[in-house]
């Protein structure tokens, strides 16, 4: 962004930009709602991404084998079933930075996290405690508690949450690395999200698992917010393991199948304990049906059902986009996207003069953030959201101050930032008023 901020905070220059943009086509291959009879303004590919046109067709496929074969489908399907969550394993790899056989795409998230803290949470009387970002995400608050508390340990003891220091809006990297060296006798595990859901803050995955394999614990992230979102090379940063969603930046759809990484040094490990199923069996022995369990040699050792194949469908279509846009191409575009909107929400601040009360709390830095803003209001920020709702603008609300807005390199425009820096203009000229 070499121009003034006066000379590109115009929609002549937001759409020179969409004109520059490689990936702008990618636009057309989602659905956008559209209410009283005009499409929204969508930022919320953080919460659920928008539907792909092609996950219909995916899904009818499945559909037409079922039809077509029944039983049989799952040998003789196009995509036979029997093994079908390994065509997801190379594309979802590649937007892990993982080797395939360190992912598995199964479950829910909250469901995979509590199957990996089953293994790589194992706590003694000396390592017992779990280091955690202060206000994670509830789902992950109650799997921790309930984890700490199937090994009949007290949550308030074993859980250290950190919060950010005074006046600061997020969580120093020293910070956390600080504590993982203050409780190095005492850690067991370090659990964080890789993108904090409400402040947008990405945290160095790498520097956190250094620290934590330093002090002798296992580092794990929830990549709700992250996968799609950042670039991630979960393999070479060392994780230990890792567990993310597919209906976020992942479009997959509500409810979508979840995934996990489990780090090569772990998979091949047949002393682990887990809770198995017949589908993290050895594919080989999988219908003679064992007595004894054999895990499978890759993260698919983690698996306990045969595959959900419609909502895979659904996954498929998705990632056939991400396959094609590149996730190097997506993190080029969001950091211009993501900048251009820090700079029409900083300008709509300023034409208000309201730098007191609202302010983005994300990182500045865009090597600390994804493409997700976080606003915050001192006041009125609830009347803010619903103007920008009813002016077709889909942002999130977030109790008890903030908006956040995501906008997503994969279908959001330009232009899509340039009319909401507009609207949130209006909206904030309306309320600082009283
Ligand atoms: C979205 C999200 C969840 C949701 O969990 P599900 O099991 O998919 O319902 C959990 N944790 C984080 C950090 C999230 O962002």
């Amino acid at each position: 962004m070499m121009k003034t901020e006066m000379e590109r905070n115009t929609i002549e220059s937001a759409s020179a930009m969409d004109a520059a943009d490689v990936l702008a086509g990618f636009r057309d291959e989602f659905y956008f709602p559209v209410i009283n009879g005009r499409p929204v303004l969508y930022f919320c590919g953080n919460s659920l991404g928008l539907q792909p046109r092609n996950a219909r067709k995916y899904v009818e496929k499945e559909l037409d084998d079922w039809a077509k074969w029944g039983v049989e489908g799952h040998f003789n399907a196009a995509t036979p079933w029997f093994s079908y969550h390994e065509f997801l394993r190379e594309p979802m790899a590649k937007i892990a930075g993982a080797h395939p056989d360190e992912v598995v795409v199964m479950n829910s998230l909250t469901t995979n996290l509590h199957l990996m803290m089953i293994s790589f949470y194992r706590p003694d009387k000396k390592r017992y405690r779990i280091i955690c970002e202060g206000g994670a995400f509830p789902s992950d608050q109650y799997a921790l508690a309930s984890q700490v508390k199937l090994h009949g340990l007290d949550p308030k003891d074993a859980i250290i949450e950190l919060f950010p220091e005074q006046g600061k809006t997020y969580i120093e990297t020293t910070q956390v690395t600080d504590a993982i060296h203050k409780h190095r006798d005492e850690l067991a595990l370090v659990m964080i999200g890789g993108v904090n859901y409400y402040s947008g803050q990405l945290f160095d995955m790498k520097t956190i698992t250094a620290a934590t394999h330093e002090a002798g614990a296992m580092a794990g992230f929830d990549l709700a917010h992250a996968a799609g979102n950042v670039s991630l090379e979960l393999h070479d940063w060392n994780v230990d393991f890792a567990v993310w969603c597919s209906y976020k930046y992942l479009n997959a759809g509500p409810g979508g199948v979840a995934a996990a990484f489990v780090h090569r040094r772990h998979t091949g490990n047949p002393e682990l304990v887990r809770l198995a199923g017949w589908w993290g069996n050895d594919p080989e022995k999988r219908f003679s049906m064992p007595k004894e369990f054999v895990p499978a040699n890759s993260a698919d050792a983690w698996q306990l059902s045969n595959a959900p194949v419609l909502p895979m469908a659904v996954l498929r279509a998705s990632l056939d986009l991400f396959s094609k846009a590149g996730m190097e191409r997506l993190t080029n575009k969001s950091r211009t996207l993501t900048a251009y909107m820090e700079s029409v929400i900083l300008s709509a601040i300023r034409r208000n003069n309201c730098s007191g009360e609202v302010r983005i709390i994300t990182p500045a830095d865009e090597k600390q953030r994804g493409c997700q803003l976080s606003v915050q209001f001192n006041r009125h920020g609830k009347e803010v959201y619903d103007f920008l709702t009813e002016s077709n603008v889909f942002g999130d609300w977030r109790s008890p101050d903030v908006i956040r807005f995501a906008p997503v390199p994969l279908y959001n425009s330009y232009t899509d930032v340039y009319r909401c820096g507009e609207l949130l203009n209006e909206a904030l000229a309306v309320f600082k008023k009283d």
